[in-house]
């Protein structure tokens, strides 16, 4: 969830990566390779879910239903982000 490449508001879909990371740094991050512009928001001593830098565009982090993607939307909600997470996510 967290390493989409692109941006999910289909408005925006802002390629999310940054630098690809050098070989011999690559076994210290695990993912696939590339520093991510996401914004990974933090909150309730989690990072809660994930923000684009371009469009502002929110996605979650947890799956629904778990106590923490409810605590998102309603901090969602509250700072008035809009929810983009991808409908078919696999989590
Ligand atoms: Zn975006």
């Amino acid at each position: 969830m967290a390493d989409l490449h692109f941006c999910p508001n289909p408005e925006c879909q802002a390629d999310q990566r940054d630098k690809e990371i050098p070989d011999e740094h690559k076994h210290l991050f695990g993912g696939d390779g590339w520093f991510y512009r996401t914004i990974g928001v933090y909150a309730y001593d989690h990072t809660l879910f994930y923000q684009c830098p371009d469009c502002g565009g929110a996605w979650h982090r947890f799956p629904l239903g778990h106590y923490l993607y409810h605590k998102a939307a309603e901090y969602m909600r509250a700072h008035n982000l809009q929810d983009f997470t991808p409908k078919t996510s696999e989590v």
